[in-house]
């Protein structure tokens, strides 16, 4: 898991996670999904309709014309990536430890760009890289 020098990062595949629709983006803070949906409209529900929407389910009592389930290949692509970018962070967030500061920068040990820090008091780190799509997190 620990890296001496810099880590690719990886390239970032579609987000496949098993048994979930590809366009699913969320329903707390998007009213369409990336299909153009509408979640409600999809439920048909006004009521316990968080419950019924086929989104995120193997099996769902109603469907949707939209959905579109991952491929096993497209499953084990993402988890290939979401595995490499945790261990990315886990080498990040021990750099940053190793300071002993409680906030600043670090050279990013993914691409070598500036990654931003702070420590809250109860240990929590929070860091961004400056370049989009690399390391960022919050814990
Ligand atoms: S199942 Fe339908 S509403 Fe849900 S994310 Fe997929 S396309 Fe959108
Ligand atoms: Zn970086």
């Amino acid at each position: 898991m620990e890296t001496s020098k810099a880590e690719e990062s990886p390239q970032r595949p579609p987000r496949a996670v098993a048994g979930w629709c590809k366009n699913y983006n969320g329903f707390a803070n998007n009213e369409t999904c990336k299909a153009g949906m509408n979640y409600k409209t999809v439920a048909g529900s006004e009521t316990g309709w968080i419950n019924i929407l086929p989104c995120t389910k193997p099996v769902s009592c109603v469907s949707c014309p939209k959905m579109e389930k991952p491929t096993e290949a497209e499953v084990a692509a993402w988890e290939e990536y979401t595995k490499g970018r945790f261990q990315m962070i886990m080498t990040a967030r021990r750099a940053i430890i190793q300071t002993g500061l409680k906030g600043g920068s670090i050279e990013c040990p993914s691409c070598k760009g500036a990654l931003y820090f702070s420590i809250a008091s109860n240990g929590h780190v929070h860091a961004k890289c400056s370049a989009e799509d690399c390391l960022s997190w919050m814990e």
